[in-house]
């Protein structure tokens, strides 16, 4: 677990200003939710966290450490994607132990990773299957067992439930809840849905053309005029 910090950051597009100087603290655990219209940098931002894009000025932190310059993989993070990005030439259990293979993790620690992963997101019968024989659902849950296998420090999530159907996604909002329930990882999560805002968060920064216009719990903006 970590907190993360953002200080003054900025990023440019050539002349085109997609994020323009937004601070924010994210407290150890904390489950935050970037809200906003399409087009207002809440997927720019998240990447920075990442090391996805890069940061024109101002400085991002994770626990003790300055992350600017870090490589993705050097940040003790790991994202979900909304398009999931399943290796479908693997199985599922092959594909929640790429990631611990790629940094030579030994295979008997993998195996008790994605077994922990399995049990947690109740995905044990599933392991020798390929994405193709998978639910939406279920290949939403391998992708996040991708994550909770390397045990990060911070979840990321962009928009990870816009490809499921809206009963699967009310479903899906409490099984993301419960998982952070259950671990207390630090989750910076995107959507521009509000209700998805409003049920998960435990707090809420409402972004709007590169800048937050509001940061708050679900509360204290439901509460505003
Ligand atoms: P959101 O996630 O809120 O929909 P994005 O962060 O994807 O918004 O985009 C913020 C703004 O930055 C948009 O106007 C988008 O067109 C622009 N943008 C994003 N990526 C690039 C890029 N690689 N080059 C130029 N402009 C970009
Ligand atoms: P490869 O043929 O590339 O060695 P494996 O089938 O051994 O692939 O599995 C890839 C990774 O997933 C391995 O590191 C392994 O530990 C893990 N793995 C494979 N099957 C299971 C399983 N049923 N339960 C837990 N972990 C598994």
């Amino acid at each position: 677990m970590a907190n993360v910090s953002v200080n003054d950051a900025r990023k440019d597009y050539g002349a085109f200003k997609a994020i323009k100087g937004v601070s924010m603290e994210i407290e150890n655990g904390e489950f935050v939710v970037l809200v906003g219209p399409s087009g207002c940098g809440k997927s720019t931002l998240l990447r920075m966290i990442a090391g996805l894009e890069g940061i024109t000025s101002g400085a991002i932190q994770i626990g003790t450490h300055v992350v600017n310059d870090l490589p993705p993989k050097d940040r003790d993070i790991a994202m979900v994607f909304q398009n999931y990005a399943l290796y479908p030439h693997m199985t599922v259990a092959q594909n929640m132990g790429f990631s611990l293979r790629l940094k030579a993790h030994a295979t008997p620690d993998i195996k008790a990773r994605v077994d922990r992963a399995a049990r947690i997101l109740g995905l044990e019968s599933l392991l020798e299957r390929y994405p193709k024989q998978l639910s939406g659902g279920q290949r939403q849950r391998v992708a996040m067992g991708r994550a909770i296998v390397r045990d990060p420090a911070v979840f990321l999530f962009d928009e990870p439930l816009s490809n499921l159907d809206a009963k699967l996604r009310v479903q899906m909002r409490s099984e993301i809840k419960e998982l952070h329930q259950r671990l207390k990882t630090t989750t910076i999560y995107v959507t521009h849905d509000q209700i998805e805002a409003m049920t998960m968060a435990d707090k809420i920064v409402v972004m709007k053309d590169g800048k937050i216009e509001q940061m708050g719990s679900p509360l204290d903006l439901y509460d505003q005029p």
